[in-house]
């Protein structure tokens, strides 16, 4: 695991905590201890982060032996707003880069929200034109 995977862990645990709604649809967070996940923003109690772990989507965390939760339904969450939340969260990237003087390819800003960069173009061809 190199340095880029921890903080990207760190922020998806900080928007765990947050309940951060915007973030339903880029991650998914799994608990060993209990065997479910939960998109982001899931009303249930924060679970202990050393039984967390994350999934790019719902097929990663069902591979892994996780059941969807009943509170949040993570797996309800159509392929639609997924890509839109991607879409959304790279804007984000974007802009706070574009603030610090820098600008992102497209490789990096797939790597860090998780997909492969010809996905990327695709999904932002499709949402933004
Ligand atoms: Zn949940």
């Amino acid at each position: 695991m190199n340095s880029s995977d921890i903080d990207a862990h760190e922020e998806r645990w900080q928007a765990v905590l947050a309940r951060d709604a915007s973030q339903d649809g880029v991650f998914f967070y799994g608990v060993g201890s209990t065997g479910i996940y939960c998109r982001p923003s899931c009303p249930s109690r924060r679970p202990n982060r050393l039984h967390v772990s994350f999934y790019l989507t719902q097929t990663e965390a069902e591979q892994a032996g996780f059941r969807a939760c009943k509170r949040c339904h993570p797996n309800m969450i159509s392929q639609q707003s997924r890509h839109q939340a991607l879409v959304a969260q790279c804007c984000r990237l974007l802009a706070a880069e574009g603030e610090q003087g820098q600008s992102l390819s497209l490789q990096a800003l797939a790597k860090k929200v998780g997909v492969s960069s010809f996905h990327l173009h695709r999904l932002f061809k499709t949402h933004t034109g």
